[in-house]
């Protein structure tokens, strides 16, 4: 049976007080934050397609592939 996968950020690692990189790189524009450039980013799984971008771009490495 094929894993699924799903990116998650880590709020323990990622400081939400500026504006999230990874926002910039996602195509699918998957990524939101809460408040004008600042606030924990939130991923929405429905539009994510599991494509890794924001990982690499995440300078904290708060956000992760997690396979359920
Ligand atoms: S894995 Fe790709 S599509 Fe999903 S949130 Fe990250 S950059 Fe966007």
């Amino acid at each position: 049976m094929k894993k699924s996968v799903r990116m998650t950020i880590d709020e323990n690692i990622c400081p939400a007080n500026h504006p999230c990189p990874s926002i910039r790189v996602c195509s699918e524009k998957a990524i939101k934050q809460k408040y004008f450039l600042a606030g924990l980013p939130i991923i929405d799984q429905d539009k994510c397609i599991q494509c890794g971008k924001c990982i690499r771009f995440c300078p904290m490495g708060a956000i992760k592939a997690i396979e359920e």
